[in-house]
């Protein structure tokens, strides 16, 4: 059986700004904020504000939309923070590693040599989550 939507879960609460986020980005189809958990340096997660679970029940035209904002993320991530390269990752269901049942996306700069910390490892400091938003904020203004 597929799965549902939930409204109850951790994005759909940022969403509806029942939870605080450090903030990077936002419009009318999506927002962009900080990976707490990051699995490098200036982590960040795209997240469309249409509800779908991930990527098998998401609406094309929202896919549309947010690929431009991908790239535009990525290459402001690659230049805030000086990275090598950048990953975008994108998991569907648990079996897939998805943890979080609203759709979105993955932005991971990568350094050479520096390989990925583990997915989920543990709470960043707050003040590092906040200077790095302040950052990539800067890089999207340039
Ligand atoms: P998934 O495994 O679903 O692709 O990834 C979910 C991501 O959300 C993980 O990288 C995890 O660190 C991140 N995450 C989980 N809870 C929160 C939260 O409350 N706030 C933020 N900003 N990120 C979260």
């Amino acid at each position: 059986m597929k799965a549902a939507y939930e409204n109850d879960n951790i994005f759909a609460k940022i969403l509806r700004g029942d939870i605080p986020c450090h903030k990077v980005y936002e419009d009318d189809d999506a927002i962009a904020f900080m990976d707490v958990m990051p699995q490098s340096e200036g982590h960040v997660l795209v997240v469309p504000k249409a509800a779908s679970r991930n990527l098998l029940d998401a609406d094309p035209g929202i896919l549309a939309t947010i690929a431009p904002l991908l790239q535009k993320l990525a290459i402001a991530a690659k230049s805030a923070f000086g990275a090598d390269g950048i990953s975008l990752m994108q998991f569907n269901e648990g079996a897939g590693g998805q943890t979080v049942f609203h759709l979105h996306f993955h932005i991971i700069p990568r350094y050479d040599g520096v390989p990925l910390q583990a997915h989920g490892r543990g709470m960043e400091d707050p003040d590092v989550l906040s200077a790095n938003a302040e950052k990539l904020r800067a890089a999207l203004a340039a």
